[in-house]
């Protein structure tokens, strides 16, 4: 609900004249209620995770990129993707859903906004790092403690059940592991409120990146490598290839609190490994030929 009946009132407010797209969301947006704006955003969780990976859906079918595979033995037929959208979407519609509807006081209370003002984008991207770190940092240290016998063995073991990880596997888990792990995916907005586009940015950025990272691919032209300690698939998806036991690569987004915790041990002597074996194998090839 945006509180100017007019374009030209919401201009005598601001001072100034209406960006274009601070046009296009009062006419979406002025006469809708705050609630009904807020709940667009389980609307995005089910775009954003049912479209990200279904170009992941067609290499897996296809091949057409198995060279950058992580684990390329590994296949996985449609109808074993599509139980995992499935599984996933029934825990969307009825965990995620509802603890959308049911914390909207509390996306009140901490005062995400809906109104004008549209935020610059200085300020979304100021945020959006802000909530990155936050959500990486705190994310490490649940990981972290779901790894331990009762957390793995009673909550954290479902999603480890992709050894190989897709897309569509991002949000595969226990419910109870969806609820807390909701928890850092919130800490940011609740520390550094902005607006509610700012709040649809980070959710879509947020899942992005989870799909990104659970793909199952490598590929070496992604923009997310220039990102500084940044993770990406393969740093992940080590964490699932090793299962339960591993006690290595807990970040969700970046590198830094594995290497600073000593949580990264296992897989740099595996980089090593990894890197002395394509070179010997490099080298004997050359000398075949
Ligand atoms: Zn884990
Ligand atoms: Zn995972």
């Amino acid at each position: 609900m945006i509180p100017y009946p007019t374009v030209e009132a919401a201009s005598v407010a601001l001072g100034r004249n209406l960006t274009w797209f601070e046009m296009v969301w009062f006419n979406y947006s002025a006469t809708k209620s705050h609630f009904y704006v807020y709940c667009h955003t389980i609307l995005l969780l089910f775009l954003v995770f049912s479209l990200a990976p279904f170009p992941l859906v067609v290499m897996e079918l296809t091949g057409w990129f198995n060279q950058y595979k992580i684990q390329p033995k590994v296949k996985y037929s449609f109808s074993d993707m599509f139980r995992c959208y499935k599984d996933v979407m029934k825990l969307f519609t009825l965990v995620v859903g509802t603890l959308q509807i049911v914390s909207y006081p509390s996306i009140q209370m901490i005062g995400i906004r809906s109104g004008l003002p549209l935020p610059s984008c200085l300020e979304m991207v100021a945020q959006i790092v802000v909530y990155f770190l936050i959500e990486d940092y705190s994310n490490y240290w649940i990981h972290r403690l779901l790894h331990c016998k009762w957390g793995y063995e009673k909550i954290h073991r479902i999603h480890h059940e992709y050894t190989s990880p897709i897309g569509y596997a991002s949000p595969y888990a226990h419910w109870a592991e969806i609820l807390i792990l909701g928890i850092p995916t919130f800490l940011g907005p609740v520390i550094a409120p902005g607006h509610i586009l700012t709040y649809w940015l980070w959710i879509a950025l947020r899942q992005i990146e989870a799909i990104e990272t659970h793909s199952g691919y490598d590929f070496p032209w992604t923009l997310t490598k220039y990102i500084p300690f940044y993770g990406g698939a393969e740093y992940h998806d080590y964490h699932h290839h090793v299962g339960g036991q591993s006690q290595s690569n807990f970040a969700s987004v970046f590198t830094y609190c594995d290497y600073i915790y000593g949580t990264d041990k296992g897989y740099r002597i595996y980089k090593k490994l990894h890197h002395h074996q394509s070179r010997l194998k490099s080298k004997l090839t050359r000398r075949e030929e």
